[in-house]
């Protein structure tokens, strides 16, 4: 026999057993963007490698030593993927979408980013994304959180997370805050590890997120990025965070929030969680209100965020929260004898004109009763409709309750669509 090829390190397969809770968290976040009015874009997972240099910034983790890139066959530099922003901006621009216009856009597959993979930190990930173009004010910022609530309140996580938010301010608040950093952070110099000591000459902002529990006590006493804040950049935030109230959106502000992109400027968020252990961040978002003009278009505010799909299944798994998932069959025909093998089919096409949404599966390939029972059990399905020939003469199934303590029953042909639309 030959070798069995894998799959490769850090890129998983979505097994049957496990896509009926990828559906469900897709189906959600699908109906809550289009309950605030976004409407979807999909984009190519390959871009050129200009577009994520020139966006999230040549000095950061994903660009320094997180991307997929290699040549084309004409020699042209592609990336896959690492995030969505980037690609949905370059799609507005290339369209013609952000002139002079709103637009309220989501995304939803594969990122791909280089990393050391474990729990919940993957090569191949998928995001869900979303983007707000055109609207400077801080209530699309709000708008766009409370929307993120929402999403926890309909997955029955939101008592497990917890909201950051932050400002960063203008760039311009930034680079003078930038200088007051840098030199306190000379002074410290000898307290940094390497990692730090690097990026406080490339990105020094960043060093305010360290994990190193010594950085961050060599962190004590540093200047604070909201002194540097002019009156329009405290209004701003302070908007966001009156109307997070109004709204009973709880908050914990975070001065060391400051994101590992780029692009962002003013508010920034991050919902974390203690039940995924290290990986604790499942969604992450802000302004970028210089991003389209730095990819070419007109200067267009924008507000965005993207979560981590895995990192909300195993949230989902982890607290128990998928027992009442719909399987991915309601209900099982088992057939015996030759006439219901014919019959029974003819029947299912019927029941599945009539109710359209059921999910319901045929038996196949024959065998007795004990075996099609077994069948119908590893189906998950909630029913097993058992047509013989008894019940071809009196044109009934019997109805076997494979979950849960139910009588078996016999029901007439033309009530099974009542039966059928019951369960789903
Ligand atoms: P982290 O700090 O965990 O590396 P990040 O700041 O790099 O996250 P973002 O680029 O903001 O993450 O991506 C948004 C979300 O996408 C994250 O909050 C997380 O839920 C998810 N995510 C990011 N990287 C991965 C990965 N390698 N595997 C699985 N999910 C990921
Ligand atoms: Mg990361």
């Amino acid at each position: 026999m030959s070798k069995t090829i894998q799959a490769i390190r850090g890129m998983n397969d979505c097994l049957p057993s496990e896509t009926n809770v990828w559906q469900m968290v897709e189906s959600v976040l699908r109906r809550v963007a289009s309950n605030y009015g976004f409407a979807e874009i999909r984009m190519p997972i390959v871009e050129s490698t200009a577009l994520f240099k020139r966006s999230i910034g040549e000095v950061t983790d994903i660009v320094e030593k997180e991307m997929y890139t290699f040549d084309d066959r004409n020699g042209d530099s592609l990336t896959l993927r690492p995030e969505g922003t980037a690609s949905c901006v370059r799609a507005g621009n290339q369209h013609g979408l952000l002139y002079n216009q709103e637009q309220r856009l989501w995304y939803m597959g594969p990122m791909f980013r280089h990393e050391r993979p474990q729990k919940g930190r993957y090569r191949q990930f998928h995001q869900f994304g979303l983007e707000a173009f055109g609207i400077a004010s801080p209530d699309i910022d709000a708008e766009v959180i409370s929307l993120t609530a929402r999403l926890w309140r309909e997955l029955g996580i939101n008592e497990f997370v917890t909201l950051e938010i932050n400002s960063l301010g203008s760039n311009e608040e930034r680079a003078n805050y930038r200088d007051a950093l840098v030199a306190f952070l000379t002074e410290k110099e000898d307290q940094l590890d390497e990692d730090s000591k690097r990026r406080m000459h490339t990105n020094p902002l960043r060093v305010l997120d360290s994990k190193n529990p010594e950085v961050q006590a060599a962190l004590t006493g540093a200047p604070k990025l909201s002194d540097y804040f002019n009156a329009e950049s405290l209004e701003h935030f302070e908007g966001v965070c009156q109307r997070l109230d109004a709204a009973g959106i709880e908050y914990v502000i975070n001065d060391k929030l400051v994101r590992g992109l780029d692009y962002y400027n003013r508010t920034v968020f991050e919902w974390v969680t203690d039940s995924l252990g290290a990986q604790g961040t499942i969604c992450a978002g802000g302004r970028y209100d210089g991003l389209v003009e730095q990819l070419g278009g007109k200067a267009t505010p924008a507000f965005g965020f993207a979560l981590g799909i895995e990192r909300l299944v195993l949230m989902l798994t982890s607290l128990d929260k998928i027992q009442n998932i719909r399987p991915q069959v309601d209900a099982y025909i088992i057939k015996l004898g030759e006439q219901a093998d014919i019959q029974g089919n003819v029947l299912a096409e019927q029941w599945r004109d009539q109710v359209r949404e059921i999910r319901l599966q045929s038996h196949c390939g024959g065998g007795n009763m004990k075996k099609q029972m077994k069948r119908a059990d590893k189906s998950g399905a909630q029913i097993a409709i058992i047509l013989g020939e008894d019940e071809i003469a009196n044109q009934t199934v019997t109805v076997k309750y494979l979950r849960g303590q139910h009588e078996q029953q016999s029901v007439a042909f033309d009530q099974v669509p009542n039966l059928l639309t019951a369960l789903i």
